[in-house]
């Protein structure tokens, strides 16, 4: 595709083969990126991958891990020739009380979301300041402004990537590089259809809009975010959450 608002550019996507992050990667695609498609299991994200056509890169890699991480996104550069976005958007939830929630269920969700959210900031910005631009969007949500009950971990991890998104956009801003974040409410993917429906139903109802919202409505702000339309925008936090938490 020429002309659209990513067009030459290379994009990495981390959870890309499925949910949000598959919306990510088909919204970032059809603006002219070429696309590494990223996940624990390497066979779904081809899968996702031969989907969007021509000028993708499936690669599976799990988020926590230093190594995959790098290696990632090297093959991502010697493949596209460059990188110029990165969305850190893989993610688990392992919700419990805290009476129930184990130090496992902790620690598996700081691992990746925050752990690998650092990771490929640390990864993602080593080449971009070299390049002297890019743009790096982190995936949070509204559980990391309000916190929910049953997801202390969770929330956590999530409030805990705005302040790494707004620290390593202080640290880059200068070398041409930009860090966001976005803030998703409740959104309808895999991780949310899990969810009991008589919670799913109770959160919906509790939304202004009356609705929860489609993967698709997140990679719009992602897009943005990607692109150029945001250029003067670095350490801002996009909500997404049809008015929840205003
Ligand atoms: P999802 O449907 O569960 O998709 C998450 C993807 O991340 C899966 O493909 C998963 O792979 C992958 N993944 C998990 N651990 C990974 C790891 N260690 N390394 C690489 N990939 C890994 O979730 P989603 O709802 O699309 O959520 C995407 C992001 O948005 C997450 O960060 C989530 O916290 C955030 N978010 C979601 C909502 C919502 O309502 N859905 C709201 C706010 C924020 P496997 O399936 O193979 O494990």
């Amino acid at each position: 595709m020429t002309g659209g608002l990513l067009s030459g550019r290379a994009a990495v996507v981390t959870g890309a083969a499925q949910g949000i992050g598959l919306a990510i990667a088909r919204s970032l695609h059809a603006q002219g990126a070429k696309v590494a498609l990223v996940d624990l299991d390497g066979d779904r994200a081809g899968q996702a991958a031969a989907e969007l056509g021509g000028a993708v890169l499936p690669l599976a890699c799990d988020v926590t891990d230093e190594e995959s991480m790098d290696t990632v996104l090297r093959r991502t550069v010697e493949e596209f020739g460059s990188l110029d976005v990165h969305v850190n958007n893989a993610g688990i939830t392992r919700d419990a009380s805290l009476r129930k929630m184990t130090v496992q269920d902790f620690e598996a969700v700081m691992d990746v979301h925050l752990k690998g959210t650092w990771l490929g900031v640390r990864a993602a910005s080593a080449i971009m300041r070299e390049a002297g631009r890019g743009s790096i969007v982190n995936m949070s949500s509204l559980s990391g402004k309000s916190g929910n009950p049953g997801q202390t971990n969770y929330s956590a991890a999530k409030a805990g990537i705005v302040g790494l998104t707004k620290a390593a956009a202080k640290e880059l801003a200068h070398k041409g590089v930009r860090v966001n974040a976005v803030q998703p409410g409740l959104i309808r993917t895999p991780m949310t259809e899990a969810m009991p429906s008589d919670v799913f139903a109770e959160r919906e109802a509790g939304v202004p809009m009356k609705r929860a919202g489609e993967p698709d409505e997140v990679a719009g702000a992602v897009l943005f975010l990607a692109s150029d339309l945001s250029s003067y925008m670095t350490g801002a936090v996009l909500e997404v959450g049809g008015g929840r938490l205003m």
